[in-house]
């Protein structure tokens, strides 16, 4: 699928164990994937897998979903998930309370001062130790804590002002994200979604770089969507506060409620790919999360995420990974979106089986091999868009920017500098050298914003949007980039840094 920059692999091939031990309800052998599913058929059974998923089924004493995979007789079987409400993961609860943001100025900051800091993020366990080192697992339970920072209290525009000033906006960037949200709300369609193909009303092929037509990758109307929603989430906008994009992002956030898929296990978004799942779960926990859950309509946003992210959890590979098709061996695009929607999640006090992240993060590092974090696909060997997601991973997953040989691997990124064609490669690595602080941020930021500023349309249909000939690019078309470079120009205030100690709320 195109969100990923991946083209569908031709092959789905597992190329590693499961290194990480795991209780996440796993497929059983019997029911297993085969280990090759060829890509021609991948996009068509998984449009029909939606109308074949069929629960929930008793027996056990859980629900299992079952996905007919089409004209092949293989089955996966999933089972619910366990909840289990594992206190080693509330460490933060006394910070993780909902943030309220206001595009209108209105809202005070005043009370976020007063919550108690917490230490930054460390290591816990002996095993994990070695993961950051590197490693595999010896065994035993891994866990991961998540960080305190990455908070979205400063999406407002009082923080916008302050933070952009502090971590690098300019007047022409912050331009350049009010007129790529203006060109994306000019896009969305009647039924408050968007989507990666351009032909359709309301553009009607009036932009040019629509998706690649002829791809095989699905291309889910939810992952436009949820892309679309980041963008004006990450600049302050949401469904409950007044403002110019109010209705568009409740419109966007109706659509993915109307839109998701009783799985019995979950709710499932993926629309042929998992990539639609992971996206759109990761909107719906941001928003859920800048919203008080006090208002109106919080304790349904609420719940979308928690069984959106059950169906996330569900769906994991025994090796930590997530694929296209659930519960299939994955990749580092498809398992990044899904990691970082489930630390949304899990801020917003949803239950997440504490494998989940672990696991994931066990995965990640088993596709290094060749050197310290130069992280691989689905495997080694590494290349530098899986490092730059890896790279940003590792920080969502606890890794602590002290440990020399990762502090190093982020300076390698930096020197390497942004791809300019490349905005997957571009958006990870910014995420990273940002929420790590890194001490090239600003050579970094200030090569790749005025890229930014100097290549966006200015004129007509287009005004405000990018497209990129870049191969991956190309195949989400132009508002996958628009969306993507719209994120990465909010980054000043999009996030808090995940390892800055901060006054603010964590995500
Ligand atoms: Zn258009």
């Amino acid at each position: 699928m195109s969100v990923g920059g991946r083209v569908v692999p031709s092959v789905v091939v597992g190329t590693s164990e499961a290194t990480a031990p795991s209780s996440c309800p796993r497929i059983s052998e019997d029911d297993r994937l085969p280990a090759v599913l060829i890509s021609t058929i991948l996009h068509t059974t998984f449009l029909l897998l939606l109308a074949l998923l069929t629960l929930p089924e008793a027996g056990d004493g859980g629900e299992r979903l079952t996905a007919s995979q089409g004209q092949s007789s293989s089955l996966v079987v999933l089972r619910t998930l366990e909840v289990q409400d594992d206190q080693r993961f509330d460490s933060n609860s006394a910070m993780d309370q909902p943030v309220s943001v206001s595009i209108d100025a209105r809202v005070t900051l005043a009370s976020l001062s007063s919550e108690p800091k917490e230490e930054q993020v460390e290591v816990v366990s002996d095993e994990m130790q070695q993961l950051v080192a590197g490693g595999g697992s010896t065994g035993g339970e891994l866990l991961v804590r998540l960080p305190s920072g990455g908070g979205l209290a400063k999406r407002t525009p009082e923080g916008r002002l302050e933070y952009g000033a502090k971590y690098g906006a300019t007047r022409e960037s912050e331009q350049a994200v009010e007129a790529a949200l203006a060109w994306l709300a000019a896009h969305q369609r009647n039924n408050g979604s968007w989507s990666f193909n351009l032909e359709l009303d309301p553009c009607n092929g009036a932009c040019r770089h629509s998706k690649k037509q002829g791809t095989e990758s699905p291309t889910p109307s939810t992952g436009a969507t949820g892309l679309a929603l980041l963008a004006f989430l990450g600049a302050g906008h949401t469904h409950h506060h007044e403002g110019p994009y109010q209705e568009t992002v409740r419109r966007g956030i109706y659509f993915l409620r109307d839109i998701a898929g009783e799985a019995g296990a979950g709710l499932d978004w993926q629309q042929g790919s998992m990539y639609g799942h992971g996206i759109a779960l990761m909107a719906l926990s941001e928003a859920l999360a800048m919203t008080s859950k006090e208002q109106f309509g919080d304790a349904d946003l609420h719940r979308l995420v928690a069984r959106g992210a059950s169906f996330t959890c569900n769906a994991q590979h025994e090796n930590g990974s997530w694929g296209y098709v659930p519960g299939s061996p994955g990749d580092m695009t498809v398992s990044a979106w899904q990691v970082l929607s489930l630390v949304a999640a899990k801020k917003n006090h949803v239950d997440i089986h504490t494998n989940a992240l672990s696991s994931a993060k066990a995965f990640a590092l088993s596709t290094c091999k060749d050197r310290d974090f130069w992280f691989g696909y689905k495997g080694p060997p590494g290349e530098e868009t899986t490092t730059a997601i890896g790279l940003a991973l590792m920080l969502y997953l606890g890794q602590s920017t002290e440990y020399t040989p990762f502090y190093n691997a982020l300076t390698d990124l930096a020197d390497r500098g942004p791809k300019l064609q490349n905005v997957y490669h571009d958006y990870y690595a910014t995420l990273a050298l940002h929420h790590s602080r890194h001490h090239a941020w600003d050579e970094w930021n200030s090569k790749l914003r005025d890229h930014l500023v100097r290549t966006q349309a200015k004129k007509g249909h287009e005004a405000g949007s990018w497209h990129f000939a870049d191969p991956w690019g190309d195949i989400g078309g132009r508002l996958y980039t628009t969306a993507m470079c719209a994120m990465t120009l909010e980054v000043y205030y999009r996030y808090m840094p995940l390892y800055e100690k901060v006054d603010d709320f964590p995500l």
